[in-house]
């Protein structure tokens, strides 16, 4: 389907999206922004590689250099990023925030590079360089349930709209933590109030919280049953800490914010992955790479073919020009998975309408050229995981 590819030449596990890729990731990254801007996320953008003072302020050098790019340029250090969050929290701290302020909620698509070990590298689940629909907040410790609520509203969105399985789990305090009694106790409950007044089903990880908060992590299922880590909402109690984050409360003193780390996808690549399996290569309408093919049905039919196409210039549609005959046109667009096929011959041009097929069904319809667009606009817009099929 020429979606991505990974070649020698460019290096192991950095995967290069081609075109029809590409449009697949854009419509993904629309959605997310969409949801991100319903929830009132701003986006902010940091590079890809930092100063590894930063890293030692966040702890990632003392626990995961030897995960990282790490690299010198003249006497200074530095590292590919591993994780978004440090540069969002240098954000958060480059300014002074009134309890008012809060929650501030930041939103990046960020590419991270993590230093697998090149026997593990597989396809684009496992990678060098990967990208996050990552989220911060910085909040209050009372605004804990609320945002979580919200973060679940939208992975709820994700879940429904891509029509995933998915098992969740609540993971809790380990032995080694840091982060007051008090805080923790209080994170928790908050956590588990969202998730029993939802009736969501979840396991109970006793103790496998991250030592810097609790989480909870989905794991999706795909079409033959295997499992793929998802969507990820986690506290945490420490950078605030190593970051010197602060805002002034009703109290005018200094307080530590919380800080909640989400994704909705995870990671893109994986999630993209997970998705070709999830539709065996068939995206849905509003995913597809090329939406509408028109197969002219001779070379005489070639301008009506272009005219129809300009007709659908909303959609991604192409006309397959090749000298070639119409079942083996027919057949090449059913290979390349394109949703619906637009034949156009001598009756079609004399009639001003068309034909269509899609790729569910083996049958041909006459259809008007305007009641197909709208058929497709609502399929499309509607984001459905399934087509409602014409003759409905
Ligand atoms: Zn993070």
């Amino acid at each position: 389907m020429n979606l991505f590819s990974i070649q020698d030449v460019t290096g192991p596990g950095l995967p290069l999206y081609h075109p029809p890729g590409k449009t697949v990731l854009k419509e993904l990254e629309d959605f997310v922004e969409d949801l991100n801007k319903d929830a009132g996320y701003d986006y902010v953008e940091t590079p890809h590689v930092f100063k590894t003072d930063l890293w030692h302020r966040s702890g990632h050098y003392e626990n995961y250099a030897d995960d990282m790019f790490i690299f010198d340029v003249g006497d200074d250090e530095f590292g590919l990023k591993p994780m978004n969050c440090p540069g969002h929290a240098a954000i958060f701290q480059d300014q002074s925030w009134s309890y008012r302020d809060l929650p501030i909620r930041y939103a990046e698509n960020g590419k991270v590079y993590r230093k697998e070990q090149r026997g593990e590298l597989s396809g684009l689940s496992r990678v060098w360089a990967f990208t996050i629909d990552d989220g911060h907040l910085f909040i209050r410790p009372d605004q804990i349930e609320r945002e979580v609520e919200e973060i679940m509203d939208m992975i709820t969105d994700v879940l429904e709209t891509f029509d995933l399985e998915y098992e969740m789990a609540l993971a809790t305090r380990p032995e080694k933590s840091v982060g007051s009694d008090e805080i923790w106790e209080h994170a928790e409950e908050q956590l588990e109030n969202v998730l029993e007044k939802r009736n969501l089903d979840y396991e109970l990880e006793e103790g496998d919280g991250a030592f810097y908060g609790p989480k909870i992590d989905f794991a999706f299922e795909d079409a033959i049953g295997r499992s793929w880590d998802g969507p990820t909402v986690q506290l945490d109690f420490n950078m605030p800490d190593r970051f010197d984050l602060s805002y002034v409360g009703e109290d005018n003193d200094e307080h530590e914010p919380v800080m909640i780390h989400r994704a909705l996808y995870g990671s893109y690549e994986r999630f993209f992955m997970m998705l070709i399996e999830h539709y065996e290569g068939r995206f849905p309408l509003w995913l597809a790479p090329e939406q509408v093919r028109v197969l002219p049905i001779s070379d005489n039919n070639l301008g009506y073919a272009h005219q129809v196409a300009n007709e659908f210039d909303e959609f991604r549609v192409e006309v397959d020009d090749r000298d070639s005959t119409l079942e083996r046109k027919i057949r090449a667009a059913h290979d390349d998975r394109v949703p619906y096929q637009i034949i156009v011959g001598d009756n079609e041009q004399a009639d001003g309408n068309i034909s269509v097929r899609d790729r569910f069904e083996d049958q041909e319809y006459d259809v008007e050229i305007d009641a197909f667009k709208a058929h497709l606009e609502a399929e499309r817009d509607e984001q459905r995981t399934e087509p409602d099929f014409l003759q409905d």
